[in-house]
């Protein structure tokens, strides 16, 4: 099981007199959990999102996000693991790095290329994360062995060999892997011919996120706004999918989203309002039905007498 713990974030844009807007983050998502983050415009909710990710817009100035890892989570693992491979600083890593560690972060599409298709773009990207998820064990071994040589001059190993490039997915295991996936989705095969990108509706490519996120496997994905601008069955399919990313492959989710109605489908463990960039209120799934009938000042009343 994976938890990603957020402790004391702040962040700031990135630039001169930026402006802070992640002001003492708290937030534990592990395995297996649904977690919604709900709060108004400008809360801070994307900026949480990206700053996750790595996203080089953000200067995080305290705080720290750990990923901790348990065995499951690093079965594919060819090097031998020592206790720093289970816990792992992101804020200390390249946005892919992280990426191949365990978090998935929406998509974002690249513009629209010719002649790939969507199928080979997905199996580069299974690919891409499964090299760079070896050579981030990889190296780190090889510090891990200058350690011990350093305690113990004269102990002889061999070096490191580079990252594997064998148990890369070929074409005909991707497409029974991509077959079994869509089927945990219940989704249309056809929707895989099409052309990447082309003529995918805003609907089309929320699913394609989730679909995206199953082929990854990530421990935790965060969703921003999966739900905005989805009709109602597009709604319902995108919902399905989050819920089998949990129920069968055991994800963590992180969904944000702006309204209450995506949760009718998606049943979150936990609920948290984010307000003025800090988490002012936690509860379970009754409290965004609380949300829905209420709106946010009262929790903003709540926040400021408490303070
Ligand atoms: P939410 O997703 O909750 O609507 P955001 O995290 O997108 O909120 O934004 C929080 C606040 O930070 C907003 O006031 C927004 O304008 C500001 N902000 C976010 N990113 C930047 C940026 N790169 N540059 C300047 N201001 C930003
Ligand atoms: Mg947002
Ligand atoms: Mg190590």
């Amino acid at each position: 099981m994976a938890t990603l713990e957020i402790n004391n974030l702040h962040a700031e844009v990135a630039e001169e007199g930026g402006e802070q807007i992640l002001r003492g983050v708290d937030l534990e998502v592990a395995s297996g959990e649904i977690h919604a983050l709900m709060g108004p415009n400008g809360s801070g909710k994307s900026t949480t999102a990206k700053v996750i990710a790595g996203h080089p817009a953000y200067e995080v100035t305290d705080g720290e996000i750990v990923l901790e890892l348990d065995e499951e989570d690093v079965d594919d693992i060819d090097v031998e693991l020592s206790e720093s491979d289970y816990r792992w600083n992101l804020l200390d890593m390249e946005p892919n790095e992280r990426a191949a560690l365990g978090i998935f972060l929406g998509f974002q599409y690249p513009a629209e290329i010719e002649g790939v298709t969507m199928t080979n773009f997905l199996r580069q990207a299974i690919n891409a994360k499964h090299d760079e998820r070896q050579e981030l064990f990889a190296d780190e071994a090889d510090l891990d062995e200058a350690a011990d040589e350093d305690e113990d001059a004269g102990y002889e190993t061999s070096p490191m060999e580079g990252p594997a490039d064998d148990g890369e997915i070929g074409v005909a295991e991707f497409q029974e892997l991509l077959t079994a996936k869509m089927e945990l989705l219940d989704m249309d095969e056809k929707f895989m011919q099409r052309y990447l990108n082309a003529g995918f509706s805003g609907g089309e490519k929320k699913q394609n996120e989730v679909l995206q996120a199953a082929l990854l496997e990530p421990a935790i994905a965060v969703l921003d706004e999966i739900d905005s601008g989805l009709d109602i069955d597009r709604l319902q399919d995108v919902s399905e999918g989050i819920n089998a990313l949990r129920d069968e492959q055991g994800t963590g989710i992180l969904q944000i989203t702006h309204y209450q109605r995506i949760l009718d489908y998606v049943e979150p463990d936990h609920v948290h309002v984010m307000l003025d960039g800090k988490i002012a209120k936690s509860g379970g799934a009754e409290l965004a039905t609380e949300l829905e009938d209420e709106g946010y000042d009262w929790v903003r009343e709540e926040a400021y007498e408490a303070a």
